[in-house]
């Protein structure tokens, strides 16, 4: 039996939000699960999830007024709300799910462990990591590209709110160039915060492919599964 492809994919927490990015809503991350189904004979998803839709060191934190240490913490919590969320509705499609947590968390999930990683790939069975790297000051970006090593994924599938790496806002901007195939460095320098630098410099360093796509387009996992060239690539070339 061939091996199922390995992916880590990194979920925002605003894929739990609506169109208005504030309140909760079941259509887009319904949508993934569906097609996470769909794929899970041929794909072995590892899932990061954020916690945007909670709470984020860097935004909340500091309109609270909260110092960001402690800021950060709130934030790598909402990770794991999110991991339990998800948890659920995969079972509610019959996809048994294991949940790593970064702190120590035994009533959501299991403390991670490299060993405990390798067993569940062993099994084929969805993993979904919480708690960020279990460090404040950093995101769960770069947790994605860490998990993505330790599972040896052959590729981070990052779902933004746009069709992969631009040169500038494409929200603003009609003439903003789509870059198809870029290199780590030339992302960081045009990904207008598509991911933080930690994460690229990780996954450089690796050579760790990301692809970037637009999570809310219609069976966006879909198409990245069976087109190459669905996004952006971000690798070595
Ligand atoms: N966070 C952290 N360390 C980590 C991962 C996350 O401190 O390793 C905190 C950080 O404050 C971050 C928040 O958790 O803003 C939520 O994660 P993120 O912003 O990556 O969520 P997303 O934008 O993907 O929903």
């Amino acid at each position: 039996m061939a091996h199922k492809k390995r992916i880590l994919l990194k979920l925002t927490g605003e894929a739990f939000l609506g169109p208005d990015h504030k309140t909760l809503c079941p259509a887009t991350i319904q949508s993934v699960i569906k097609q996470i189904t769909e794929l899970i004979p041929t794909h072995l998803f590892g899932l990061v999830v954020g916690g945007g839709n909670f709470f984020r060191g860097k935004n909340e934190g500091k309109t609270l007024g909260m110092t960001p240490s402690s800021a950060h913490q709130v934030g790598i919590l909402a990770t794991m709300l999110n991991g339990v969320i998800l948890k659920d509705l995969l079972a509610q499609h019959n996809i048994t799910a294991t949940i790593f947590c970064a702190i120590e968390c035994p009533p959501a999930g299991e403390p991670i462990s490299q060993q405990g990683i390798m067993a569940t790939v062993k099994k084929e069975q969805t993993m979904i990591f919480t708690g960020g790297t279990g460090n404040p000051f950093f995101t769960t970006d770069t947790n994605a590209v860490l998990r993505a090593l330790q599972m040896e994924a052959c590729e981070i599938w990052k779902g933004t709110k746009v069709d992969g790496v631009y040169d500038k806002d494409p929200h603003l901007y009609n003439d903003a160039k789509l870059f198809k195939n870029i290199s780590y460095k030339d992302a960081l320098n045009n990904s207008l915060q598509i991911m933080d630098p930690p994460a690229f410099a990780l996954a450089e360093q690796y050579k760790q492919t990301i692809r970037i796509f637009n999570i809310f387009e219609d069976n966006a996992l879909i198409k990245a599964a069976q087109n190459p060239e669905f996004g952006s690539r971000i690798s070595c070339s």
